[in-house]
Order: structure tokens, then C-alpha cells, then sequence
């Protein structure tokens, strides 16, 4: 009688979920809750927007970091630590303020006075100097000066104490000979060089970006296109159609306005800070094969918090990071022994330009002669899907996704990885060094990016629980192949 019902209970236990018994290695154990429980905290004020250098971020490290030790994974740095410093400059901005002082006849002063609200308006560039000016606004297109290719929007225009205005991007987006004139720091120095005080950046919303240099006296900041339509609407120009004309003329537009800006910016710069790298690994079963590391990425680190703002990246990227620690752990809790050790880093520095993770490549553990495949994650939270990106010259590492994904069901297109230019993710550094790379980014739509909306309310367990399911499946095989 009570054999038959313990037979009954394990007839129904063992039928119900049909997906799971399925699913390869284990890879039920990854549960979507606990994704989320680790992306709710790596999101929460206690780490203040994990801002590499800042101590919200160096906490946030230290978490993840006894999480691996208590697991039982093996500390990947040469001293067998788990954090794995590197030098890293940061600039917290306490406060800031700017108005645009428009040519307007009917005003006495001959200006109309607008103040401009923080992050609807405009918001200084993450590594803006501590200055309070006001001064007119010289417009320069893109910003760029390549005497290499014959281009410069600073032609012509005395842009000598004053600031100037200009988009991100360059005339020809298909034309790799700009992508260095691109990158934020090169359009920053040039425009420093030129003498202007400060560098206006149209967006289409002023989003946060630590990516770039602070520079003694220099206030870069950018504004949305409303507020730039006021400016411009002096000369009769709005944004997009300005924006259009240089991209199809492809010749520099530059003139200088008679309206004002004041930018008003207290900042404290930390020249000699610390970032982290976090780091522990599986060790290799197959004696032969224990040098080859397959390492498994996230970028932990985001923007921070600045003028009372918190920009807490639960997409961006507590989503990749809580993944990668859910595939740790289960790895871990499974006791999988895979041929080759598997490493798991969570790196600082992405947001600033990639720091972390170039560094680590640069100076990888010495237990690990050669990596074999990365597998990067970065913001993997919002949407029901994803899309898987791969090194375009190994298509078998697509094969072994497709395949993967006929037990999850998840992935939605893939695309080949060839060359990734200033925009990249982590995997990028790894790229660049030949390592075949996979990268897996949600669906979204992630409309929320480095505002101080990416929070947890936005984010999905379930499309969180399948790529860290693929996740895990694929590391697991790479690791075996
Ligand atoms: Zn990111």
C-alpha cells in the first residue's frame, strides 16, 4: 500500500516538468529567483552604482568574491586571490547646474534665461572638472580634427574660450579610419587643444558615461535635443535635420552661436584609485588539458552614483554579473569536473572604456598559458529572448549554441563578431588578442540604458534563467570538446 503510493507520488514527480528532464548536465539547478536575488542586491544603493574606484564598487567586488570562496571555486589570481587589482583614475561629480542664455530680442539683456534640470536636460560627463563659466557656444558637427583623412570640423571656427557643441559619431560610420576619432577621449583632448572650455555632446537623452579622461579645467557635458533645438533654433537649424545633413554631405558644418551656455560643475577627481577584477575558476580533470582556460564574463562595474543620482544598472550589467555568478554556483553545487578548467570573471573598468578586462588579458594568471573561448554577458536582463553573437571565423561555436538551444529555446538570431571598434563589450579584449569569442545580450528592448531607470522593475528572471542555462550547457561543452 505504501510502496504503491510512493510509486504513484514519484510517477507524478518525476513527469511533470517535461523541459527540465530534458535539460543537459544539471542545468535545471539554475534558477531564475536566484538570478534575481543576486541582481537585486549588485543593483541596491548599498553598492552605489558600483562605479570602478568607488568604494560601492570595491564592496560589490568583495561580495561576489566571498560568494566564490564559500562555493569552493579556486581564487584565479597569482597570489591566489580572488580580486585581482588594477590602477584605475575616477571622478565622482557632487553637484552640477546649467542654463542657456538664448538671443531673444524682446529681453532687455538681449538673452532669455533657461535652467536646465539634471538628467532630463543635460548631465556632465562622468570625468568633468570642477569650474562654474559662462560663454558662447561654437557648433563644430562631430568634433573631430583627422588631418590623416582630411577632415576637420574646426575649420574656420575660433572656438578659444568658449564651448562647443557637437554630436557623437563621424561623417562616414562605415569608414574605419574614424573609429579612433571617435572614441570620447580623442574627441575630448582635440577639443580641449582647440581652447574651448568644455565639450557640449547632443543626445537624443543625456545619458551617464564615465567613458573618458578628466582633464584639468575641462567641463564636458551633454543635453538632450530639446535643448539643443533652442540653441540651434538661433540660426534656424533643428538637431535631427543638422544631424542628417552631415551624414549625408559628409562635410563639416561648424558655426558659432551668440547664445550662452553656463555649466556649473563641482566634481572631486580620485587620479590614483583601484578597480577590480573578480576571478575564481573549476579546476581541469584532464591532466592534458588543464593550461586551456574557458573564461566565463561580466562586466560587474556601472556608472555610480553622482549629484544624489543613483544609476543602479540592474540591466547594465547586475544582469550579466548575477548570471555568470548563478553559472559559478552551479558549477560548483553540480560538482562538474569539466577537461578544461573553467574560469568565472566578473571585471571593473567597462564602463570607462574597457579597462578591466584589457588588463586581465594583458596580465592573465600565469596558471592559465592559453585561453581557449570567452563567453561574455552583458545586459541580459530586459526581454524574453536573446540574441548570441560569435567570432565570425569560428562558426562551430554557433553550431554548439544551435544545438544547445534546442533544449531552451531561447535564442532568437545570432551574428557574426568581425571587427568591434570603440563600442564593444568585454569580449572585445579578448577578440582583439584572436581569442573566439561568444556574447550573449538580451532582446530587450533596453530602453532604460545608463539612466537611472535600469532598475530591477524592468528585469526578467525567466530570459535570465535561459541564457544562463545556455550559458552554463555551452561552457560545459567548450570545456569538453
Ligand atoms: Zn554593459
Amino acid at each position: 500500500m505504501y510502496r504503491l503510493l510512493l510509486l504513484v507520488f514519484l510517477c507524478i514527480f518525476v513527469s511533470v516538468p517535461a523541459v527540465s528532464q530534458t535539460l543537459p548536465e544539471g542545468a535545471e539547478t539554475i534558477q531564475g529567483f536566484s538570478i534575481y536575488e543576486t541582481l537585486d542586491r549588485l543593483a541596491s544603493e548599498e553598492f552605489q552604482g558600483r562605479h570602478t574606484g568607488h568604494q560601492g564598487f570595491t564592496d560589490a567586488a568583495a561580495w561576489v568574491a566571498d560568494m566564490f570562496e564559500e562555493w569552493g571555486l579556486m581564487p584565479a589570481g597569482n597570489d591566489d586571490n580572488y580580486l585581482l587589482p588594477f590602477p584605475v583614475q575616477y571622478t565622482i561629480i557632487n553637484d552640477a547646474s546649467m542654463s542657456v542664455h538664448i538671443v531673444d530680442e524682446e529681453e532687455e539683456s538681449g538673452f532669455r534665461e533657461e535652467e536646465l534640470k539634471p538628467e532630463t536636460d543635460f548631465l556632465p560627463l562622468l570625468y568633468s572638472d570642477t569650474a562654474d563659466r559662462t560663454a558662447e557656444v561654437v557648433f563644430v558637427g562631430w568634433g573631430i580634427h583627422a588631418s590623416d583623412i582630411g577632415y576637420d570640423d574646426y575649420f574656420g571656427v575660433d572656438v578659444e574660450g568658449k564651448f562647443v557643441m557637437c554630436f557623437r559619431g563621424t561623417p562616414d560610420p562605415q569608414d574605419r579610419r574614424f573609429q579612433y576619432h571617435d572614441e570620447h577621449r580623442t574627441r575630448m583632448q582635440r577639443a580641449k587643444d582647440e581652447g574651448a572650455l568644455g565639450l557640449i555632446y547632443i543626445y537624443e537623452e543625456p545619458i551617464a558615461n564615465p567613458n573618458g579622461d578628466w582633464i584639468e579645467g575641462f567641463t564636458p557635458v551633454k543635453i538632450s535635443y530639446d535643448v539643443a533645438d533652442k540653441l540651434l533654433g538661433e540660426r534656424g537649424f533643428d538637431t535631427a535635420t543638422l544631424r542628417q545633413d552631415l551624414l549625408q554631405y559628409k562635410r563639416p558644418i561648424s558655426f558659432p552661436l551668440e547664445s550662452q551656455v553656463r555649466i556649473q560643475v563641482a566634481s572631486t577627481h580620485y587620479p590614483e584609485g583601484t578597480g577590480y577584477n573578480v576571478a575564481g575558476y573549476v579546476e581541469g580533470s584532464n591532466p592534458e588539458l588543464r593550461d586551456e582556460v574557458i573564461v566565463i564574463g561580466a562586466h560587474l562595474d556601472h556608472c555610480g552614483t553622482h549629484m544624489g543620482l543613483l544609476f543602479p544598472g540592474a540591466d547594465d550589467n547586475a544582469s550579466g554579473s548575477a548570471v555568470v555568478t548563478e553559472i559559478a554556483r552551479a558549477f560548483a553545487e553540480n560538482d562538474i569536473q569539466p577537461e578544461r578548467p573553467v574560469m568565472f570573471a566578473l571585471f571593473g573598468g567597462e564602463e570607462m572604456g574597457l579597462i578591466g578586462a584589457r588588463y586581465l588579458v594583458d596580465n592573465f594568471p600565469e596558471r592559465f598559458p592559453t585561453i581557449v573561448n570567452m563567453i561574455n554577458f552583458d545586459m541580459v536582463g530586459a526581454g524574453d529572448g536573446t540574441f548570441c553573437g560569435y567570432s565570425a571565423d569560428h562558426p562551430d561555436l554557433r553550431e554548439l549554441v544551435e544545438d544547445t538551444d534546442t533544449y531552451i529555446q531561447t535564442v532568437q538570431s545570432f551574428f557574426p563578431i568581425r571587427d568591434i571598434g570603440v563600442r564593444g563589450s568585454d569580449h572585445a579584449a579578448f577578440h582583439a588578442q584572436g581569442i573566439p569569442v561568444l556574447y550573449f545580450v538580451s532582446n530587450g528592448p533596453h530602453i532604460k540604458y545608463h539612466t537611472t531607470g535600469d532598475t530591477i522593475y524592468r528585469m526578467n528572471p525567466s530570459v535570465m534563467e535561459d541564457i544562463a542555462r545556455i550559458g552554463y550547457v555551452t561552457a560545459i561543452r567548450l570545456a569538453n570538446k
